[in-house]
């Protein structure tokens, strides 16, 4: 569907069949849309099945870089969904490891701002990379050794970020040849009773004001993630769906990709945030607004228990 006539249309019962029956593929953010934290949304494992059953692909795409790919299986079995593999899962932790093995072909080591599910992807991927060392605590950048081996650097979510790390990656980055990557854009999260979490947005901003250099991001709204799916499941975004709580990554994401979009409402984005995008008068504004908006994806449910 073209930019410019996004509908932001309310859908439901037989609107909905009519949108799945155009659809080989259906990509589902996580958080928000098929879970809220460690609750799964009412309906979803169903609503997960009875795609699945009916031949459609489903893929999982999710800028949460703190856990690895298995990580994730293990917590949809945990909340009910069985049948979710590993492969079905594009995390901005699993998409950057295949960046840099399949795009960038780093010839060297990454310096990683990150945790353990960028590690573990890397690991995996077979990229070399040095972890947030255990360093000296009387070591400062002036005085600790420097990896010249070093050819990139990845920020992710990082809770143990230390000015020394910080530092360090300003030191690497300094060097041009040097890339420069996050896993995800996220500014922060929010977490139990009001309390919230910079994302890596934030440390990845830090790095750019210190650098004059801008990160190339992995994660919504960039097509890389897609482009992983498409590589490894031959999808095309025409008879794609992406599902997103979020208008700001997962609308725009899917229609960066050239996906037709659906906001759900289970998440973070509202009804109303998602329509004054589409009255705006600046036409930038309209790559936000959803084409379908639903309540919960629960109410795919009635339509495919119908076609079974
Ligand atoms: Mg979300």
């Amino acid at each position: 569907m073209a930019g410019a006539g996004r509908g932001c249309q309310k859908i439901r019962g037989s609107q909905i069949r009519d949108v799945l029956d155009t659809k080989h593929s259906v990509l589902f953010d996580c958080d928000g849309v098929i879970w809220n934290g460690e609750k799964a949304v009412a309906g979803a494992t169903e609503v997960v099945s009875l795609l699945k059953k009916q031949g459609k692909n489903v893929f999982f795409v999710t800028n949460n870089c703190t856990r690895p790919r298995e990580n994730y299986v293990q917590k949809f079995s945990r909340l009910g969904f069985t049948d979710v593999a590993q492969e079905e899962i594009f995390s901005s932790a699993y998409c950057s490891a295949v960046y840099l093995r399949d795009v960038a072909k780093v010839q060297g080591k990454v310096f990683v701002i990150g945790g353990h599910g960028v590690y573990k992807e890397l690991r995996e991927a077979g990229v070399p990379f040095v972890e947030g060392e255990a360093d000296d605590p009387g070591m400062t950048i002036v005085d600790c050794p420097l990896d010249s081996d070093i050819k990139a650097v990845l920020v992710g979510y990082d809770d143990k970020l230390t000015f020394l790390k910080l530092a360090k990656a300003c030191c690497y980055l300094q060097n041009d040849d040097c890339l420069f990557l996050a896993t995800d854009p996220d500014p922060w999260h929010p977490l139990r009773e009001g309390r919230v979490t910079p994302g890596s947005g934030s440390l990845t901003a830090a790095l750019e004001t210190a650098t004059g250099r801008k990160a190339t991001v992995i994660g919504k709204p960039s097509c890389f993630m897609f482009e992983c799916i498409a590589s490894q499941f031959g999808v095309d975004p025409t008879n794609s769906l992406m599902v997103g709580d979020r208008l700001e990554t997962d609308i725009l994401f899917g229609a960066n990709c050239g996906m037709d979009t659906m906001l759900t409402l289970t998440g973070v984005s509202t009804l109303e945030e998602a329509q004054a995008y589409k009255d705006d008068q600046a036409p930038e504004k309209k790559i936000y607004v959803p084409d379908y908006v639903v309540d919960t994806i629960a109410d795919f449910l009635p339509v495919i228990e119908d076609n079974e």
